[in-house]
């Protein structure tokens, strides 16, 4: 699954954001937008350039592995990227009704919650949920004896990317007519570069 080149303002959303995550990764994050002033002017309005569909893991915040300040990143998170329909309408609402022309779709290295579901165990209360939405991976990566964590993390990134694609409508039809980029990556904890999932 390519990235849709004919999305100009999705394609210049992704170039912004890897710029900054070259800054962070580099040491030279330059923390914009986070000032007093910025804050009063974004507070009447937002205009997110882009929706991060990425895990709850407290190691890979969006905006600031992006090294971005307020009003820029639209944040969906849950263990593992789940989507859901809360998560769903979370995005739905960024791409419709706040114009925003890019979804990038985070996983990360050493994702708990995909390790969780190559475990295959049943845990208690919600967090059976989770594990029950990823439970495919398992077998998607069957044979995988090379970091199948790794693999997975990106099996899973993609299946979101085809989920927001193929499946869910109202996202999968902004896609079709160039309004939204679907995007996917992966970050590295250790290296905090971001892969951008070709
Ligand atoms: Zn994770």
């Amino acid at each position: 699954m390519g990235m849709n080149v004919a999305q100009p303002s999705g394609m210049m959303a992704l170039q912004e954001l890897m710029a900054g995550n070259k800054r962070y990764a580099e040491g030279h994050a330059q923390h914009p937008d986070q000032t007093r002033g910025h804050r009063v002017k974004v507070a009447m309005d937002q205009r997110p350039s882009v929706v991060v569909v990425g895990c709850s893991d407290s190691r890979v915040p969006p905006s600031i592995i992006f090294d971005q300040g307020l009003g820029v990143i639209f944040e969906v998170r849950t263990a593992g990227h789940v989507v859901d329909e809360v998560a769903m309408g979370s995005i739905e609402y960024a791409v419709a009704h706040l114009g925003t022309p890019l979804v990038l779709v985070l996983g990360h290295t050493g994702c708990g919650a995909v390790t969780l579901a190559l475990t295959g165990q049943k845990p208690t209360g919600n967090l059976a949920s989770v594990a029950e939405a990823l439970m495919d991976l398992a077998d998607e990566v069957q044979g995988v004896t090379d970091d199948p964590v790794g693999a997975a993390v990106e099996v899973n990134v993609r299946n979101v990317m085809e989920h927001l694609t193929l499946e869910e409508p109202i996202t999968s039809d902004l896609a079709r007519k160039n309004r939204v980029l679907v995007a996917g990556a992966v970050y590295d904890m250790e290296t905090g570069r971001v892969r951008i999932l070709e």
